[in-house]
């Protein structure tokens, strides 16, 4: 999910056996977590996923910026789309101090609270670099007028005494940095790490082609499983990919904020719970008849969901989808998350099924030249 302007092993600790999130699908799942995929750097995320979903499908698109579509019937005129965001946030390398510490820049709303003490990469034509981002620490601190940590203030230090010995480890302005991985499990039933948002579902909507294929579904119209980049600085891939598809339907998923945990404000973001099912959001941008059919289709699958209202925009490739190529009537099915941009995003098992289920069987419900308009 885009800020609006304004290693454990998954498959070994998850005890319960599951339906969808078979062992396979799992160890795709971590793989896929673990790559990382900077905005404007997601082409090894993208082979990656494209390996994973191209025998579930007739053939595949690759955009000139990264964006990778899975089509199942290329030929049929009615197009579907089920969509998700391939990028995760990051940094930029900005300047390089004469004494070799590195300033950053956001690429994508990165949360520089949560920055000092953090492991990094830094990725070079060399390979990764290591660092960390340093802090003074609180015996130095006097409690008044402390430092907060902020875009100017953090720091990367990578073991170097100069600029030019950062040069030589083949750091350069421009290089884009991520936190180190941290995939875990908690208490068999919650998936934690980095960049859940949203390569949880670029994972989601290829289970969705995968479950499509195995049981041989036969689609009456074109299904475009769509993995788009740049999300995370104002949904500049589906901006693109919208044009290029012109989709009739379009079904986005993405993430959502869970509002359970301490600080959080359901006055301010509503009353969100993750292992309560999948969210639909009611926005402008939602088509109300799409919309219409994905809760017809969760009440007749008896698949749990909860309700969001977004104030505007949804802050999600939906509104690209929603307010390109004419108009494309489009829904938004939203995983919970807790502490979304930081490392421990944290995403509830059954949830992640449901909005498997749930996008695999509104996309299953849905009929050739199924015309959306609100009258005629
Ligand atoms: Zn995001």
């Amino acid at each position: 999910m885009a800020k609006k302007r304004k290693a454990g092993k998954a498959s070994r600790s998850t005890k319960r056996a599951s339906s969808i999130l078979t062992p396979d699908a799992l160890a795709f799942m971590e793989r896929y977590l673990n790559n990382p995929s900077p905005t404007g750097f997601e082409t090894e995320g993208q082979k990656l996923w494209l390996d994973y979903i191209r025998p579930y499908v007739d053939s595949y698109l690759v955009d000139p910026y990264g964006t990778v579509v899975g089509v199942i019937n290329p030929e049929a005129k009615y197009k579907v789309v089920i969509e998700a965001h391939a990028d995760e946030i990051s940094w930029f390398v900005h300047y390089i101090t004469k004494e070799g510490f590195i300033y950053v820049r956001r690429n994508g709303g990165s949360d520089h609270m949560i920055a000092p003490s953090k492991r990094v990469n830094i990725y070079t034509e060399k390979g990764i670099v290591k660092a960390v981002f340093g802090w003074p620490a609180i015996h130095v601190r006097t409690g008044k007028n402390d430092p907060v940590p902020s875009t100017d203030n953090i720091f990367l230090d990578c073991g170097c005494g100069s600029k030019e010995e950062v040069e030589k480890l083949g750091v350069h302005v421009g290089c884009v940095v991520t936190f180190e991985d941290e995939f875990m499990v908690l208490n068999g039933k919650h998936f934690t790490g980095r960049a859940l948002d949203n390569r949880m579902g670029g994972f989601m909507i290829a289970q969705v082609a995968r479950l499509l294929n195995e049981e041989k579904a036969k689609l009456p119209f074109g299904l475009y499983i769509t993995n788009s980049v740049q999300e995370e600085v104002g949904l500049r891939g589906a901006e693109m990919i919208v044009e290029r598809i012109r989709p009739d339907v379009a079904i986005v998923t993405d993430v959502t904020h869970d509002t359970q945990t301490p600080m959080m404000s359901k006055v301010q973001s509503g009353d969100i719970a993750c292992g309560k099912g999948p969210v639909l959001s009611y926005a402008p941008a939602v088509h109300n008849n799409v919309l219409k059919h994905i809760i017809g289709t969760a009440t007749a699958q008896g698949i749990p969901f909860q309700r969001l209202a977004a104030s505007r925009a949804t802050g999600t490739d939906t509104d690209a989808f929603a307010y390109g190529a004419a108009g494309v009537p489009s829904a938004l099915i939203s995983l919970p998350l807790r502490y979304m941009h930081t490392t421990v995003e944290t995403v509830h098992r059954d949830d992640v099924e449901n909005v498997i289920r749930l996008i695999h069987a509104s996309v299953k419900a849905l009929k050739a030249g199924q015309d959306m308009r609100y009258f005629k």
